[in-house]
């Protein structure tokens, strides 16, 4: 049954202003009265409050654009919405391709949408994504249930670009869902690289799905993701593969004490379910919340998001500091002749990178 406000019929659509068409137009987007009006910063800002699912899509399709004009609408946005943002529960959810992410999302998302009420936005950081791929973190076809659910928004990864910037976006993202009332928010991220790093940086809890017998528990300690899990669950609990799975869990938790306790004093939990057949679905979001009450007893929820706010402060001086230096016209002249004498030995990478460093320098004087 189609509901009007169904976020899934707006979430990634076209900015008014025609730039970033989507590869599909949903139909209905093209009878939405917003569709062809040219919205204002305060336009955004008061959709969003009113929970407006198309303008909150719209303003995300805003943040993610990298044309200027739309980055100052959005930033405008964001600033005037980080008041309202911040009450609600993230929680990363991390897992290499085929371990049921998409899965285990629609299942995670109808249980805890029914058990908890509220609303439900799902986001995604997979900086090899580009829209006109299949393989998109977030699709919405691969989250049937979640996808038709009126109290659910799901979003696809920013297009392909750099880690930070792809991360950026989803953090922007996060603050307007939060102000147009989603209290849950998901971050799926695939586990295969730094996109963990910048997940986890986001998020109140990382939980990390793992299969059984794939030799994923020395490659998750390498890595250092086990490290940055708050849980780990092994999914594909179901079937000849019980054993199995048992087997790894008692696996995991031995790895997992050769980890110094965590700063949050919390021990990360092991368990194991299957999303397919939607079994210890209950037990995985048990350990979510008892998590976070945990958390925000000993003060620790507000520490992490404080340490958060302040990396993220460090990170996008540091993508600011790199795009200004790579991006001046002058400085990506001079990187060639410069990696050139590098390679022939007529320079260091030291004298190289101070030269270019000095000359960037000079330029902003
Ligand atoms: P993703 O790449 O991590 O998003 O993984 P998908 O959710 O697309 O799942 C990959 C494959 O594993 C699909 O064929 C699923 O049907 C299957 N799968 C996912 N969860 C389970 C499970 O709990 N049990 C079993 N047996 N198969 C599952």
């Amino acid at each position: 049954m189609e509901h009007p406000e169904n976020a899934q019929e707006y979430a990634g659509l076209v900015v008014n202003d025609g730039v970033e068409q989507p590869a599909k137009v949903n139909p209905h987007l093209q009878r939405s009265r917003f569709a062809r009006k040219k919205l204002t910063a305060s336009d955004y800002v008061e959709g969003i409050l009113k929970g407006n699912p198309s303008i909150l899509g719209q303003a995300v399709t805003l943040v993610e654009s990298t044309h200027p004009a739309h980055q100052a609408v959005a930033q405008e946005v964001i600033e005037k919405c980080l008041p309202h943002s911040g009450k609600s529960i993230r929680v990363g959810i991390s897992g290499v391709p085929g371990a049921g992410k998409s899965t285990s999302i629609d299942e995670f998302g109808v249980h805890i949408l029914k058990k908890h009420g509220g609303k439900l936005a799902v986001l995604a950081i997979d900086p090899s994504s580009e829209r006109t791929k299949g393989s998109i973190l977030g699709d919405k076809t691969r989250m049937e249930k979640l996808s038709v659910h009126p109290d659910s928004f799901i979003r696809p990864s920013p297009s392909a670009g750099s880690l930070g910037g792809v991360a950026r976006k989803t953090r922007e993202t996060i603050v307007l869902c939060e102000a147009a009332g989603y209290d849950k928010i998901f971050v799926e991220t695939v586990g295969v690289g730094q996109s963990e790093t910048a997940c986890h940086s986001m998020v109140d809890f990382f939980l990390l799905i793992q299969l059984a017998g794939t030799g994923d528990e020395l490659q998750g300690i390498k890595r250092g993701i086990m490290e940055m899990a708050d849980g780990i669950v092994i999914n594909k609990c179901d079937g000849n593969n019980v054993d199995k799975c048992q087997l790894a869990a008692t696996q995991f938790r031995n790895a997992l004490h050769l980890f110094p306790k965590p700063e949050s004093g919390w021990s990360p939990e092991v368990l194991c379910y299957s999303g397919f057949y939607a079994l210890g679905i209950k037990e995985v979001w048990d350990m979510v919340y008892r998590y976070i009450d945990y958390v925000k007893q000993t003060g620790y929820f507000e520490h992490r998001r404080n340490e958060q706010a302040k990396y993220w402060m460090y990170e996008s001086i540091n993508e600011h500091l790199r795009d200004s230096f790579f991006q001046n016209p002058t400085i990506a002249d001079m990187l060639l002749a410069e990696e050139r004498c590098v390679l022939q030995g007529q320079k260091t990478s030291f004298v190289a990178a101070k030269q270019l460093l000095d000359a960037y320098f000079a330029l902003l004087h």
